[in-house]
């Protein structure tokens, strides 16, 4: 594997994170090509046992077996560190696989996390159902208030989990402030960065020691694979988090990784895009619907915090309807254009309801804590262009009578 001159870290480093975005990560074999290869081979060969023995040893640098390393995967994972502005990376099957990783490989029986009460609701799962199952104690927090991070951590607290923007509500957290925090008193942050991605906000310049990704959503970009990832310091990823992700497995295939890939080198300019469309999307809903939750509108509470913290507001947000579930999937079931679909980070515009797709499994009294009612849609707007996205929406609310 010949990776071309300048593919030296020290200079890959001072690119700009667009020529990152495309070039950066990139091996080639000996054929030269110029978009990545998919290596799909479970196993390395050897010249010698020699060199086997010495790989094994981590004497020799080199790959053993594609549960440990494979070059595609490689190539991704630097992309990603370079963007995220982190010393490692590591993917993963999906985003959950890369959550419950980044948990469990630094928590043990007596520990304490913190999570935001917002959230993904397979994350919910993990901290309320999973990690107390293993004897890990597990508070919830508003996450928009910092108090109440300092007021539930404790000597045991290991780790801050949060998301901003949360999904789906769109609650905002101070990163700057949390995790000073969480420095303050040694805990590890861990922040879900799905929503925004390292193309509008790297957690790790507000302080954040970790940042994990369901890479399914805008670095693919275009609804086709699962992934996941977590960055951090090289101490982290490979003291930490590999001893637990080798001997358990959630490897990301080597096609899955080539995807993402090409989704990476056009992030950027669809993240940029998808925010322009969802705030003309969501400046025409907020005059017809009784509340939108969008973190690009100045009526969104913490509009300047997440300003301050994006580069762009990002395709995604949240708005209300005032007759319940009956008339959230009425509005769903009149789209002409915009899928039903739980899915985000797609170059479709996709619309669900919340409380009976992606947080069903959450319990009912958490789910309405958390602001996830019967009556939130959730909302990706995609690359279309905006006013058809606008007029399906239009035609929709005037069925459902709003
Ligand atoms: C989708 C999502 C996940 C889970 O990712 P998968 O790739 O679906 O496993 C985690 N966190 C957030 C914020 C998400 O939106």
């Amino acid at each position: 594997m010949k990776r071309r001159t300048g593919q030296d870290q020290s200079i890959t480093r001072q690119w700009r994170p667009a020529t990152q975005a495309v070039r950066g990560g990139t091996a080639r074999s000996e054929f030269g090509e110029t978009s990545e290869a998919i290596f799909l081979t479970s196993g390395y060969s050897y010249d010698c046992a020699g060199d086997a023995a010495a790989r094994f040893a981590g004497e020799q640098v080199g790959m053993t077996y594609s549960r440990l390393q494979n070059p595609t995967v490689e190539m991704l994972e630097s992309r990603i560190a370079l963007l995220e502005g982190a010393e490692a990376c590591r993917t993963m099957t999906t985003g959950m696989a890369a959550m419950t990783a980044v948990l469990l490989c630094q928590l043990q029986q007596g520990d304490h996390l913190v999570g935001g009460r917002a959230a993904f609701g397979s994350c919910r799962w993990l901290t309320d159902t999973l990690l107390p199952k293993f004897g890990i104690e597990t508070t919830v927090v508003d996450a928009r208030d910092p108090q109440q991070w300092i007021d539930a951590a404790r000597p045991n607290t290991k780790v801050f989990f949060f998301e901003t923007p949360a999904n789906p509500t769109m609650d905002v957290v101070d990163l700057k402030a949390v995790c000073a925090i969480a420095r303050d008193r040694g805990i590890t942050t861990v922040v879900d960065n799905a929503f925004a991605t390292p193309a509008l906000q790297r957690p790790m310049e507000w302080g954040a020691d970790v940042t994990a990704y369901s890479a399914t959503k805008m670095m693919d970009g275009q609804g086709r694979v699962l992934a996941g990832a977590v960055c951090g310091t090289s101490q982290f990823i490979n003291d930490v988090l590999l001893p637990f992700t080798r001997n358990t497995g959630p490897t990301l295939s080597a096609f899955n990784a080539w995807v993402v890939l090409k989704g990476l080198e056009t992030l950027d300019l669809r993240i940029r895009r998808q925010s322009e469309n969802s705030m003309k999307v969501g400046a025409f809903l907020e005059a017809r619907v009784p509340r939108i939750l969008h973190p690009g509108l100045a009526s969104h509470p913490q509009h300047t915090l997440a300003m301050a913290q994006m580069d762009a507001c990002g395709p995604i947000f949240a708005f209300e309807v005032d007759g319940g579930r009956k008339q959230a999937h009425g509005l769903l079931d009149a789209l002409a254009l915009v899928d039903i679909s739980n899915n985000i980070g797609d170059s479709r515009s996709l619309m669900t309801h919340p409380a009976s797709t992606t947080h069903y499994g959450v319990a009912e009294d958490k789910r309405i804590e958390m602001g996830v009612t019967e009556n939130l849609l959730r909302l990706n707007v995609g690359l279309e262009d905006p006013q058809d996205v606008i007029e399906d929406l239009d035609q929709a609310l005037t069925k459902v009578g709003l």
